[in-house]
C-alpha cells in the first residue's frame, strides 16, 4: 500500500486522542471535511460493494423485530433464530398473542431473552393496537414502540422503507470519530454531524459500508491500518498496527486471509446482481 497521507487530507491526532480512541482533529474547513468524508465513502464503496444489511428479512415487521433482537449478540446468531421465528409467529398479531414461555425458548440463543422476549411481545402488542397491526414508517412514531431507539428506526426506514437513514452503532460511533466526522460519542449528534457531511441519498449505504468496515477492518482495539483502504484519508491512520503483513492478519471475514473463495463469491454477486439491475432498467420503458 502506498505511504498514507492522511495527515495532509484531515487533522492531526494527538496520542492522548490515540489511547482513548477519539482523534483530535485540527480545523479542517467543512468543504474540506466534506470532500475527504466524500473520499472516504468512495473507497468504501470500492471495497464492499457487497455491503448489505446483515439481518435477514422479507419485510418491515421481520426487519424492525430482528434489529430489536441483534442487541448484544452476532447477526448470524439472530438470523438463525428469526428463522424459527417467523415461521412460527409470521406477523405482529400472532407474535403479541405468543406464549411467553414459547418464545424464550425460540430467543434464548440471543441472551437476555428474557427481557427480550418480553420486548418482542409488548412491541407487537403496540402495532397491533395502534398501528393496525403495520410497522409505522415514519422516524416519530417508530421511536414509541417498545425497545426501538433512533438506531433501530433508521435500520427500519432505510432499509425497510427506503427513506435514507443513518444508523449509529457502535461500530459507526467509533468510526465516525476516528474519519473526524464527528467529535461526539452521543448517537443522536452523531449522527446529525454525519448527515450534514452527505446527500441523503447516501445515508443508508453510508452506514452499512461504515458498518462494513468496523467489523472487518478498523476494529475497535487492533485497527488494521496498514490494510486500510481509506488510510489516505483517514486522521487517525497509525493508531492501529502500520506494518501491511501484520496489519493483514487483523482483518476478518471475507478479508481475513484464507477466505478468498467467500470473497470472489461476495464478489461475483455483486456483479450479478448490478447485471439483474440493469437488465431490468433495459426492459424499463
Ligand atoms: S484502520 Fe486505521 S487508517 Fe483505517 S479507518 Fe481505522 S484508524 Fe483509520
Amino acid at each position: 500500500m502506498a505511504a498514507p497521507r492522511a495527515a495532509k487530507a484531515g487533522g492531526k491526532t494527538t496520542s492522548a486522542g490515540q489511547a482513548a480512541g477519539m482523534p483530535v482533529v485540527s480545523s479542517e474547513s467543512m468543504l474540506a471535511l466534506k470532500r475527504r468524508a466524500r473520499r472516504i465513502n468512495r473507497a468504501l464503496a470500492e471495497k464492499y460493494p457487497y455491503a448489505h444489511a446483515e439481518l435477514d428479512f422479507t419485510n418491515p415487521f421481520e426487519l424492525l423485530v430482528a434489529t430489536v433482537l441483534s442487541a448484544q449478540t452476532t447477526d448470524v446468531t439472530v438470523n438463525q433464530v428469526t428463522k424459527v421465528l417467523f415461521a412460527r409467529y409470521p406477523d405482529a398479531r400472532s407474535l403479541a398473542e405468543a406464549d411467553p414461555e414459547d418464545l424464550e425458548l425460540i430467543l434464548k440463543p440471543t441472551g437476555f431473552f428474557r427481557a427480550k422476549s418480553r420486548n418482542v411481545i409488548a412491541l407487537c402488542t403496540r402495532l397491533v393496537d395502534d398501528f393496525n397491526g403495520e410497522v409505522p414508517g415514519r422516524l416519530e412514531d417508530l421511536v414509541t414502540l417498545p425497545g426501538v431507539g433512533r438506531k433501530t428506526a433508521n435500520v427500519v426506514l432505510g432499509n425497510g422503507f427506503g427513506i435514507p437513514g443513518v444508523s449509529v452503532d457502535t461500530h459507526f460511533a467509533r468510526l465516525a470519530n476516528r474519519f473526524g466526522w464527528t467529535r461526539s460519542d452521543d448517537p443522536v449528534q452523531i449522527e446529525r454531524d454525519v448527515a450534514e457531511l452527505f446527500e441523503p441519498k447516501d445515508w443508508t449505504m453510508l452506514s452499512h459500508r461504515v458498518i462494513f468496515h468496523g467489523r472487518r477492518v478498523c476494529h475497535a482495539r487492533k485497527p488494521a491500518c496498514g490494510a486500510c483502504p481509506v488510510a489516505n484519508w483517514c486522521p487517525s491512520y497509525g493508531m492501529g498496527e502500520t506494518d501491511p503483513v501484520k496489519a493483514a492478519k487483523l482483518l476478518k471475514y471475507e478479508l481475513a486471509s484464507g477466505n478468498e473463495a467467500l470473497l470472489e463469491q461476495l464478489l461475483a454477486e455483486t456483479h450479478r446482481a448490478a447485471e439483474i439491475r440493469m437488465e431490468s432498467q433495459k426492459r424499463t420503458p
